[in-house]
């Protein structure tokens, strides 16, 4: 089996309500899938976390390494890409690029051998995980605090055990979401809090400070992910378990957050820092230092799979007797095309989703949704 061809296909949806993190507005949901089709008819899907037509050009840069070889040697491709764009790429859109390849020929390994991804890493430790509902951002010509509060008493009464909240915006109305959001959620439901680097250290320190009593899990993101010394200030001077690695890229580039204890909870991104190849060892690393896993997710339903296999193959903390399980990042915010480009949609039932039993991700591609999605044009 070779390479026979590496494709990228761009989803594109116009929002009728943009909406905002404190570090991003959203006018648009744009995704952009990789798709390595083999000789013998074999084909592997993967996804790219940002930016989706920079992606797209990284990719296709980076077919020219992979094109006539086989795909089960997914160590070895990505030895060869990565150092291809090494020397100015070592975090960014090489890595996120190498990631929707990277996760495509695990999907490709998969269905040649008959099994879950999961199974090539080592087997499952569990068939479903919790999910928690990620929402609440800042939505254009609402008031946030009552907006906030609507959205997370819905995903009580959908079941979901946790969820997290958009903050980063103005440390007041930040607390005043955060109170309202409690008050909604009532005195079981988890909550954590996403800065999205929206603030400076002492912004940071003096929202979670704030935020302490309304019981909150974790502060994601508190600062721009380039200053760790901030966020050990952050981590020390207030009480709330400190998160983030979304934009931390490669086992390069979550050793000194993990080492030096910037964070609590790391946050790999399976379609940003590296994919499967890579996750795994950002996993360990992260076990080696007692630092917990949950990984980021937000794409499609390519996504969501490949997050759900390697989460399914995610070893139980030491805790034996009351092992702390992984949860799911599940993205509520509109996306039309989340779900359409499989056959299968990944849903949850009460806030808990099973992990895709079938070979590879578990997924079958809707081509009629790449086709219905496509940018028509600016
Ligand atoms: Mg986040």
């Amino acid at each position: 089996m070779k390479i026979a061809a590496v494709n990228t296909h761009l989803l594109e949806h116009r929002l009728e309500t943009a909406f905002e993190s404190a570090s991003m507005r959203f006018d648009r949901r744009l995704h952009v899938l990789v798709e390595i089709v083999c000789d013998d008819g074999t084909t592997g899907w993967g996804e790219c976390l940002g930016p989706a037509r920079p992606n797209a050009a990284v990719v296709a840069a980076y077919s020219q390494w992979l094109i006539g070889q086989d795909p089960l040697e997914t160590e070895k491709h990505w030895a060869v890409l990565y150092n291809a764009l090494r020397d100015q790429g070592q975090r960014g859109l090489s890595i996120t690029a190498l990631s929707g390849i990277d996760i495509a020929l695990w999907d490709i390994k998969g269905k040649h051998f008959g099994v879950p991804v999961s199974t090539l890493l080592g087997g499952k430790f569990r068939d479903s995980v919790r999910a928690y509902a990620t929402g609440s951002f800042k939505r254009d010509g609402v008031d946030r605090v009552e907006d906030n509060a609507l959205e997370v008493a819905r995903y009580r009464a959908e079941g979901f055990h946790a969820t997290k909240v958009k903050i980063g915006f103005d440390p007041q109305e930040d607390l005043r979401v955060i109170a309202a959001v409690r008050e909604a959620a009532g005195p079981d439901m988890a909550i954590m809090i996403d800065g999205n680097h929206g603030y400076d250290a002492i912004e940071a320190i003096r929202v979670g400070n704030g935020a302490a009593q309304y019981g909150i899990d974790w502060f994601e993101e508190p600062v721009v992910p380039e200053q760790l010394a901030a966020y050990r200030e952050v981590r020390a001077k207030q009480p709330i378990p400190v998160a983030g690695g979304e934009t931390w890229h490669t086992r390069w580039g979550m050793r000194e957050p993990i080492e030096t204890r910037c964070v609590d909870i790391i946050q790999p991104d399976i379609c940003g820092c590296g994919g499967f190849t890579e996750i795994r060892r950002i996993a360990d690393l992260a076990a080696l230092h007692g630092v917990r896993v949950v990984p980021h997710v937000w794409g499609t339903a390519v996504q969501i799979a490949a997050a759900l296999q390697f989460m399914a193959a995610m070893v139980p903390n030491p805790v034996r007797n009351r092992p702390i399980e992984p949860i799911l990042e599940f993205d509520r915010t509109f996306n039309p095309f989340r779900q359409a480009v499989v056959k299968s949609p990944i849903e949850h039932e009460a806030g808990v989703v099973a992990i895709p039993a079938g070979p590879g991700l578990g997924i079958e591609i809707d081509r009629d949704a790449l086709r219905e999605f496509a940018p028509k044009g600016e």
